[in-house]
């Protein structure tokens, strides 16, 4: 019996210490290597771990009196959060700064944004309304242009564009400059060229279909000198939002003699019998240009100060005009404002008119080609023999087909704005021995 009592007392005892012994390990692994914890869930994910609800709460609440302290708008959570019971190791537990970090990181907020509306969609998100309207300001600015001798009528939108506070994720918000590019370029993940040794902006505009027009504005460049290692944003300009200005403008034209043939049986080769000489008109006109590239055109008035004096060849009945002589030779395919002229990186006379206006064949010739040609739109090239090969670019229309005889003069197609043009002109090009000429060096 006693035996018995001895053997159980024994047992008591390491019954006892075995439970106490689990009791501090317990309390060891709890309160020492895992304590009670809250895994915070943003929007139903695991983000991180911390010891109490309330520092999240406080950290939220800090981070949006840094916002108003820095004079930012103010920051709403719009993330659901919710939190669960778990155990975590002391080291996992997120405070102070850390927490804060982890919680811009993984939180939603939104923040009332002034919005650019353009036609009813939202398109970028500034912070405030005074840096859209300063957006808005220096749009209208930067595609303003005015030609000497013009004066502004009128400056807008094309779009409807107005300003709204709208509620979106701050991440949405752009800096100024990142809206502007946006809002201008259409994009703002344009494709970077970098310059290589030997290029320049007419090649690198060749390759990627481009005008170097387009190249200059997407990048702002004021020259067309490049450095290898610059990068240019290569991206077709589709602007959120275009500048329609109005201009009044007064200039001096040339009003281009025209040349005509006589035929004189008797006659053997090619004279001149009268010299031709070109006039002058002043010309008022209101224009309208669409982010400083002309649109339309109207002439409001025309005066003529000096008229032009016809240039008059007499030939033999057989004989056709062999040698240019270094030009005088061509006639004008279209009579209009010249808005751009033949210069480095732009191969041809740009004669603005309006769309549908007659483009005529400055000389007799050959069609050797008319159909879609990428940036020129709607094309016709006219070999003229001797070398010589005329090229009109954006028509609107074409009335002559390949392997078609033309005469000087001779309708060939309508003024346009197909292809790569921003408004009604004609591209013209003249062509010599296979390379581009200054076409008012051939033009009389
Ligand atoms: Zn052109």
């Amino acid at each position: 019996m006693m035996n018995y009592l001895l053997q159980n007392k024994k047992l008591a005892m390491r019954l006892g210490v075995g439970l106490i012994a689990i009791v501090v390990l317990s309390l060891i692994w709890t309160q020492v290597i895992r304590t009670p914890a809250y895994s915070v869930l943003v929007d139903g994910k695991e983000a991180f771990i911390v010891k109490e609800k309330e520092d999240v709460e406080k950290a939220v609440l800090s981070i949006q009196k840094q916002q108003i302290k820095m004079n930012q708008p103010k920051l709403e959570l719009s993330s659901t959060i919710d939190y669960q019971r778990t155990f975590a190791s002391r080291e996992d537990l997120l405070s102070g700064k850390d927490l804060e970090t982890a919680i811009q990181q993984t939180f939603d907020f939104n923040t009332v944004a002034a919005a650019l509306v353009v036609d009813g969609k939202p398109v970028a998100y500034l912070e405030t309304k005074a840096q859209a309207q300063e957006l808005l300001d220096k749009l209208k600015e930067e595609n303003t242009l005015i030609d000497e001798g013009e004066k502004l009528i009128s400056v807008a939108f094309a779009e409807k564009v107005t300003v709204q506070e709208k509620s979106v994720g701050a991440s949405q918000i752009m800096s100024l400059d990142e809206a502007y590019q946006l809002i201008s370029i259409g994009t703002d993940k344009p494709q970077i060229y970098t310059v290589k040794e030997g290029d320049n902006l007419w090649l690198i505009a060749r390759r990627h279909d481009m005008y170097v027009d387009e190249i200059m504005r997407a990048n702002q460049l004021e020259s067309e000198a490049l450095q290898p290692g610059d990068e240019l944003i290569l991206v077709r300009s589709q602007p959120y939002i275009n500048v329609v200005a109005q201009v009044e403008g007064e200039k001096v034209e040339t009003i281009p003699f025209e040349t005509k043939t006589e035929i004189d049986k008797n006659a053997s080769g090619v004279r001149v019998k009268q010299d031709g000489r070109n006039g002058k008109k002043k010309v008022v006109y209101v224009a309208t240009k669409v982010n400083g590239l002309l649109d339309e055109q109207e002439v409001k008035e025309e005066t003529i100060l000096q008229e032009a004096v016809d240039r008059i060849l007499v030939k033999g009945n057989t004989v056709t005009v062999a040698s240019r002589g270094g030009g005088g030779a061509l006639d004008w395919p279209v009579y209009g404002q010249i808005t751009k002229y033949y210069q480095r990186g732009h191969t041809g006379l740009d004669i603005a008119a309006r769309s549908g206006t007659a483009i005529r064949a400055a000389d007799s010739g050959t069609v050797t080609f008319t159909g879609w040609q990428g940036g020129y739109g709607n094309f016709i090239i006219i070999n003229h023999g001797n070398g010589i090969i005329t090229r009109y670019a954006h028509c609107s229309s074409i009335s002559v087909s390949k392997g078609q005889q033309v005469a000087r003069g001779q309708t060939i197609g309508g003024v346009g704005s197909t292809g790569r043009s921003t408004g009604p002109h004609l591209h013209f090009e003249v062509l010599s021995g296979g390379s581009f000429q200054n076409p008012l060096g051939y033009l009389r």
